[in-house]
């Protein structure tokens, strides 16, 4: 089957630069990978994964058309951040202090996922539900043995992509020897749409607000841990989490949100650092199948969405005597991203590498730094206007 450009993988990135390139009117574009699973979801059951959603990436998605299809009751609005180190350092960030109405958006992968499947049918996206088990030159074949050709390949199929590898592309990976444990959780305390974030010696903390259930207020966990405290906590009973995350994450808050209850099963990620080169003959990375950042700053997503973005542009803005797979189109595409992701890459591997730091005078430094920031308006509005921006 010869098309002009195939998405391999249907993860958020592949689904959206699918529907991003459809929506422009490109006909022959054609998804290949698993659909998601979907599962039904009620007013107490939430989807493990969820996002948080920067100002760029829900811009975005209402252009493709499926902001407004997600449901409202699902999307929490982040009004504020505090923000404390492994001392005394503090910063509270609040979305009217840049005079803007949220920083970002909680919204679970599922939902996105969602409207995301929704409307690639509505635009009659040629989907393949297999995956791609060989790649030479142009030339695929799927697990069932269909054979595909196109100019333009996507690889949007993760972060152990197997076009990338097939292509002979680079990902330069470092471990963090770290996993991040995510669950779901009831507070004794109502989040009132703030997000918050410690930097404690065992690891970055992330408490993203939710929406209440029967069971009370909720939020979400993101905790990275050292891979061999995280591995025993993930083995542990049901039981035996709750009551170890009970103490913990008391002690790590500081009580900030009251009584802390795990409601929901735990799932763990194994966390690195990791780059490619971005484009290869006839090859375009997207998403995780190209890069990766720590979660400290919750980016991963939004940095996936920035690439489908800009490739769905570079591509729909070329010289029509170039073809989609040109080099000089795809090394646009490079170019396009190389400062958003390099930026994204030292904020997020500096301050976990700052925050790792045991020797004197570093943590009080670091503390000083923060509460230094936290008195400085101007500098203040900048890191909102940043984090509500980014990628
Ligand atoms: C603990 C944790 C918390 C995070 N929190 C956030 C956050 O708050 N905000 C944020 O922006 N990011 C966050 N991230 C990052 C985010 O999860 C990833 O960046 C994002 O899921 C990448 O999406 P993707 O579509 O590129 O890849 P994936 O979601 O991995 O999708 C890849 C797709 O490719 C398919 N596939 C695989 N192999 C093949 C094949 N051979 N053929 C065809 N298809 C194939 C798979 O089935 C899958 O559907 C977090 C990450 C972690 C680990």
């Amino acid at each position: 089957m010869k098309q002009n450009m195939i998405v391999c993988g249907a993860g958020i990135v592949g689904m959206a630069t699918a529907l991003g390139l459809a929506r422009a009117g490109v006909k022959d574009v054609m998804l290949l990978g698993p659909a998601p699973k979907l599962p039904l979801m009620d007013r107490n059951t939430f989807h493990p994964r969820v996002y948080a959603i920067s100002a760029a990436s829900e811009k975005f998605l209402s252009e493709l058309g499926v902001w407004s299809l997600m449901n409202t009751e699902r999307v929490t609005r982040v009004e504020a951040m505090e923000i404390k180190g492994d001392a005394f350092g503090a910063l509270y960030l609040r979305a009217w202090q840049a005079a803007q109405t949220s920083l970002t958006w909680i919204v679970e992968s599922g939902e996105i996922e969602r409207v995301l499947q929704q409307a690639l049918k509505v635009y009659g996206v040629h989907w393949i539900e297999d995956t791609l088990e060989a790649f030479e030159r142009g030339c695929g074949q799927t697990n069932r043995g269909t054979e595909l050709q196109a100019s333009l390949w996507v690889a949007a199929d993760g972060a152990r992509s197997k076009l990338r590898e097939f292509a002979g592309l680079r990902y330069d990976e470092t471990s963090y020897d770290a996993v991040g444990v995510v669950g779901h959780l009831t507070t004794e305390f109502a989040h009132q749409a703030s997000a918050f974030q410690w930097f404690r010696p065992e690891g970055v903390l992330g408490i993203l607000p939710m929406p209440d259930t029967d069971d009370g207020h909720q939020v979400s966990m993101v905790w990275s841990l050292k891979t061999a405290y995280a591995e025993t906590l993930l083995a542990m009973s049901a039981e035996r989490q709750r009551e170890e995350l009970a103490e913990s994450l008391g002690k790590a808050t500081r009580g900030r949100l009251g009584r802390m209850t795990l409601r929901s099963q735990l799932h763990g990620f194994a966390l690195t650092l990791a780059s490619s080169p971005m484009i290869g003959e006839n090859v375009a990375l997207v998403g995780d199948a190209a890069h990766r950042v720590h979660p400290l700053a919750g980016q991963g997503l939004n940095l996936g969405l920035g690439d489908a973005q800009a490739l769905v542009e570079v591509l729909i803005k070329r010289e029509p005597f170039l073809s989609v797979g040109d080099p000089t189109v795809l090394r646009r595409y490079r170019r396009s991203r190389a400062q958003a992701l390099l930026e994204m890459r030292l904020v997020t591997d500096g301050l976990k590498r700052l925050f790792d730091q045991t020797l004197p005078p570093l943590p009080w430094l670091r503390n000083a730094g923060m509460s230094l920031v936290d008195r400085i308006p101007m500098i203040k509005r900048l890191l909102i206007e940043a984090a509500s921006r980014s990628a």
